[in-house]
């Protein structure tokens, strides 16, 4: 069974989406699904914000736990959370651990590329544009799966590629997979060297140019070995899941990686 391995519910504080609604859709689709709910240990708002309660979410998920229906977290990679990471995921039954980068040197990438800022923030950010650079954010992926070699799979290395509108839109050309092989094979080495998998984040797939340097990209991480592949919707809500999941198989299949999931921390093919 395929597996959509990225999801959040309303466990997520960006999420409203029920479970039961969330299994449903993926059963429609005849998906596996996968709750990733996010667990960023020093996001710098609220309390609470982006941090999961895991003991909430563990019991009262227990009971939705089925073949089809497993419970992970989507573990945000920064400097200073390895160890708060590892505390949460001790002793507790989560089947899967995304890894993803959020942040770039404690500078939160959506605030920073669309100036969701308040007050003095907003202005400064609306005259200089956003502060970090290409060349930042792969150092710092690359830095992020070295030193997080516990995690299971990585999530949306085109993550900034979602903003590139507004204050960001100069950056699309700096940030293109083209303008950046040599920080990708890094990247691609990093994560065979620490034996992670590697998302296929199909938010994008619906647009031909995403498809296209994606396809490359996934392409070359095999050609450097790789040898694994989790595909994720992200979905927030039951419309986005499995969405585009034909285009991600396909992308799998032609570079000859295999696509799985995990179920208790313990990777299984998935066809
Ligand atoms: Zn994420
Ligand atoms: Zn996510």
């Amino acid at each position: 069974m395929v597996f959509d391995t990225h999801t959040h519910t309303e466990m997520s504080s960006d999420s409203k989406m029920p479970a039961a609604q969330a299994i449903s859709a993926a059963r429609r689709a005849g998906l596996g699904i996968i709750f990733t709910e996010h667990y960023d240990a020093d996001f710098s708002g609220e309390p609470g914000l982006f941090r999961v309660d895991a003991e909430r979410y563990l019991s009262e998920y227990a009971p939705l736990r089925a073949p089809d229906v497993l419970l992970g977290v989507e573990l945000g990679l920064t400097e200073t959370s390895r160890a708060a990471n590892l505390a949460l995921v001790e002793s507790r039954a989560f089947d899967f651990l995304l890894g993803s980068v959020h942040t770039v040197w404690a500078r939160d990438i959506y605030m920073d590329f669309t100036g969701h800022f308040t007050g003095e923030a907003k202005a400064k950010n609306s005259e200089r544009g956003p502060l970090i650079t290409a060349e930042a954010y792969f150092k710092c992926v690359r830095d992020m799966l070295t030193s997080h070699d516990y995690i299971d799979s990585f999530g949306h290395i085109d993550y900034p590629h979602r903003y590139f509108s507004g204050p960001a839109a100069k950056l699309s050309e700096s940030f293109a997979y083209a303008a950046n092989t040599e920080a990708y094979d890094a990247i691609f080495d990093a994560l065979i060297e620490t034996g992670t998998a590697f998302e296929i984040n199909t938010r994008r797939l619906g647009q031909y140019a995403a498809e296209k340097e994606l396809s490359l990209i996934y392409r070359r991480y095999a050609e450097k070995g790789g040898k694994y592949v989790t595909i994720g919707s992200d979905a927030h809500n039951p419309r986005d899941i499995g969405a585009n999941f034909k285009k991600a198989l396909r992308i799998a299949s032609e570079s000859g990686l295999t696509a799985v999931c995990f179920r208790g921390r313990v990777m299984e093919e998935i066809k």
